[in-house]
């Protein structure tokens, strides 16, 4: 049973590696990126809402993320255990998970924390081309997680179950470092 949070700044390829360590552990992966930009596409209410704070590089409100997290941790296959990637972005969202996963009688076990240096993570989400990649909208993202998603690690500290982990090395070394910190 594995309960993980992916925090990482944009670029740090924290998607990549939640997507491996979610198949080797036989979990799901719930990244609310992707979620958002399904909702997006299927222009649902929630998905019309999100989408300009997404083109700016700003966080969604809490209460759209908030809602839709709780709806997909309420799925049963989340029973044996899930990686959230990209949740929580900042500190209320972290608190607003720990209340609702004690509500479910659970609580994340390790929050793996990706450091890579910012002059990497600008190559690298230039060269990704996602809609929201061109490098006004990257610098702006950058600094939201600098600003809101940064000051959150001590909430992890604080709990003892922040993992740092050195992004900034090959994808396999990464993925192995990763499998080594959480013992799988
Ligand atoms: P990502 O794929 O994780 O880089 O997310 C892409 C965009 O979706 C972000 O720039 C935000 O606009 C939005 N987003 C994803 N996750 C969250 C979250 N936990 N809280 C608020 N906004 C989010």
């Amino acid at each position: 049973m594995k309960r993980l949070v992916f925090l990482g700044p944009p670029g740090s390829g924290k998607g990549t590696q939640a997507v491996r360590l979610a198949d080797r552990c036989q979990i799901p992966h719930i990244s609310t990126g992707d979620l958002l930009r399904a909702a997006v596409a299927q222009q649902t209410e929630l998905g019309i809402k999100a989408k300009a704070y997404m083109d700016r590089g700003e966080l969604v409100p809490d209460d759209l993320v908030l809602g839709m997290v709780k709806t997909r941790l309420g799925e049963p296959d989340t029973a044996s255990g899930w990686i959230l990637d990209g949740f929580p972005r900042n500190r209320a969202q972290a608190e607003a998970l720990d209340a609702m996963l004690a509500t479910l009688g659970q609580a994340c076990d390790y929050a793996l924390n990706l450091e890579v240096p910012d002059t990497e993570l600008i190559q690298r989400l230039l060269a990704r081309g996602r809609q929201d990649d061109n490098e006004a909208v990257i610098r702006r993202r950058l600094e939201v997680y600098r600003e809101q998603t940064l000051p959150m690690l001590a909430f992890y500290e604080s709990q003892g179950k922040l993992v740092a982990i050195n992004g900034h090395q090959s994808m396999d070394a990464v993925t192995a470092a990763l499998e080594d910190a959480i013992a799988v």
